[in-house]
């Protein structure tokens, strides 16, 4: 099972809505809007599309919007310009189209770059050094010659330019994203713990609960990592520009040396950029990017990125298809999951690791955690347990903020917290995902009282045995796990993947549905009802006389059935 987690970036090419699904069913986790690139209408219309979609679906995806931070763009190149070594390009306030010149997103650069300083364009790809420095314009010469486009990020190994942590871009299509119930903001070029503060600011204005990862890539946010960590919720390993604005032989122990602290923290740590860069233009990595991406996992990070492999890359989908067979490896070698020596100096601390402890020495199916912050659950997956941490919250924002912790499924339950007893629900909310059944060994966590984040201090172990719904078995034949289908309203809508279909009243118009199926669940009727003659004319096994079943299932619930003695166990059951 694959633990670690996937982000990928939303851009041209996954456009196309079946693209987008297959993202999600290959393994996507968060999907990651870069500000930087395209605009406010399409970046709203791609939020709501995704939710659209991995809603029909039936699986929560994540949203993250990158900030563009302080940035520094080319303007008004009209067309890519291959420059040699010793060409002059000027940048200017008047760039004239068509011409070695270039505009810039912010004038301030104008005053700021002096004769000798080096710009980096592109990530470094392409260097020059100013020659001439006038009130509105700069004489560069080509160092470092290659194709240079418009929009590219410009920066310099001498400088950070002193522009506010959000542009006036940021602060609207933040807006935008909190009408939209975006889950994670993820901020560039994080200098100091003051700017997490300014960015923190700006959504308390707007009564915002924002979930903050701070992207590490300049030199100033890696000088003062430990303040900025500690008012974070999470943080980016963001290599691309890390890689630019300090030397890139530096970047592998920065990697490792981020991934520690956070992991001390138990916030969640993305690893980004280039993880699998050939994959952009051809449809197989190299075997360096695919150690990178595992290594990057054996370090600690709990999620890795994408970036353009998915945002304008050729091959989307193989490559989260891909991110996903290699961190299932990795995760695989328990060698290299091991617990660190994390401090322990809170309860909450002890009891979560206490609780990962047990699970793997009993060989428990899960870890439960019922979480109203999310806190426990990030607690537990620090230890990095070796069986599944199943998340159980009533909050759907919770849930889908957790799709960035390592090892993690969340799943929403509206119940599982006010119960009276709280593990009852738990297990049946995990069962009714599939993720338990009966006779599973389960352990689980939580603090109590609920909805206090950092409570944790309760470990208990269980014995699942499901509620079960009994019937009259019209079949023979294996048992069948499958999730459960109501009939559809309209009655051309055939779900896409396998399923189990309820029938509640049989009506003839269903009947392309029920053809479909692979078992039917009737509710009311007996042997000699339309619903089982037509189950035993088509020779689908079915389970009819099942009392309470449209009540006590839900579409999508996974069950297994056994046809021959008519019982249906919740989840994927052992029978
Ligand atoms: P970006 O951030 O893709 O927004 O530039 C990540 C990085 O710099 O690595
Ligand atoms: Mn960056």
């Amino acid at each position: 099972m694959r633990r670690t987690k996937i982000v990928a970036t939303i851009g041209p090419a996954c456009d196309d809505p079946q693209v987008i699904a297959n993202m999600i069913r290959s393994g996507m986790d968060v999907a990651r809007l870069n500000l930087s690139h395209g605009d406010l209408k399409t970046h709203r219309q791609r939020i709501q599309l995704l939710r659209s979609i991995s809603h029909q679906l039936g699986t929560e995806v994540g949203i993250m919007l990158d900030t563009c931070g302080p940035e520094v763009r080319l303007t008004h190149l009209t067309q890519p310009l291959t420059l040699n070594q010793g060409d002059i390009f000027i940048l200017t306030k008047t760039p004239e189209p068509g011409s070695y010149q270039a505009g810039v997103t912010w004038d301030g650069i104008f005053d700021m770059i002096e004769p000798g300083h080096l710009l980096w364009i592109d990530d470094g790809n392409i260097v020059m050094r100013c020659t001439d420095q006038q009130p509105d314009a700069l004489r560069l010469e080509v160092v470092v010659g290659g194709l240079l486009q418009n929009r590219k990020k410009i920066s310099s190994p001498d400088l950070t330019w002193p522009l506010d942590i959000l542009t006036d871009t940021d602060r609207e299509a933040l807006l935008m994203g909190m009408q939209e119930g975006m889950d994670f903001v993820a901020a560039s070029f994080i200098r100091s713990a003051e700017d997490v503060v300014t960015i923190r600011k700006f959504f308390e204005e707007n009564h915002f609960d924002v979930f903050l990862i701070s992207k590490i890539e300049n030199r100033a946010g890696v000088e003062n990592l430990a303040e900025i960590l500690a008012v974070s919720n999470g943080v980016m390993v963001a290599r691309g520009d890390l890689g630019v604005e300090l030397p890139p032989e530096r970047v592998p122990w920065l990697q490792k040396d981020i991934i520690a602290q956070a992991n001390e923290l138990g916030i969640p740590v993305v690893t980004a950029t280039q993880m699998l860069e050939s994959m952009t233009h051809a449809p197989r990595p190299t075997r360096a990017e695919v150690s990178d991406v595992a290594h990057a996992i054996w370090d600690g990070s709990d999620s890795v990125m994408l970036s353009a492999e998915t945002a304008s890359g050729l091959y989307p989908v193989e490559s989260i298809q891909m991110m996903a067979k290699i961190a299932e490896d990795a995760d695989n070698r328990r060698e290299f999951m091991t617990r660190r020596s994390l401090p322990i100096t809170r309860v909450a601390d002890a009891v979560s690791r206490a609780s990962a402890e047990v699970a793997e020495s009993l060989e428990a199916r899960a870890i439960l955690t019922v979480t109203a912050t999310g806190y426990t659950a990030r607690m537990v997956s620090r230890s990095r347990p070796s069986v599944p941490i199943i998340a159980i919250s009533p909050n759907p924002g919770v849930v889908r903020r957790l799709k960035l912790t390592w090892g993690v499924c969340p799943i929403s339950s509206e119940d599982a917290e006010h119960s009276d007893d709280m593990a009852a629900k738990a297990i049946e909310a995990a069962a009714d995902y599939g993720y338990v059944a009966e006779g599973d060994l389960v352990v689980l966590t939580a603090g109590v009282p609920a909805g206090i984040p950092g409570t944790t201090n309760l470990v208990r172990v269980e014995t699942v045995s499901n509620p079960v719904l009994v019937g009259t078995g019209l079949g023979y034949g294996e048992p069948i796990t499958a999730p459960v289908r109501f009939q559809p309203k309209n009655h051309e809508d055939l779900p896409d993947e396998a399923y189990i279909a309820v029938a509640v009243d049989f009506d003839a118009e269903d009947k392309e549905f029920f053809a479909h199926a692979k078992a039917i669940i009737a509710e009311h009727s007996g042997r000699t009802s339309d619903i089982a003659v037509a189950a035993v004319t088509l020779g689908i096994p079915a389970i009819v006389g099942v009392q309470g079943a449209s009540k006590r299932l839900h579409n999508g619930q996974i069950v297994t059935m056994d046809p021959i003695r008519g019982v249906i166990y919740k989840g994927r059951a052992k029978i």
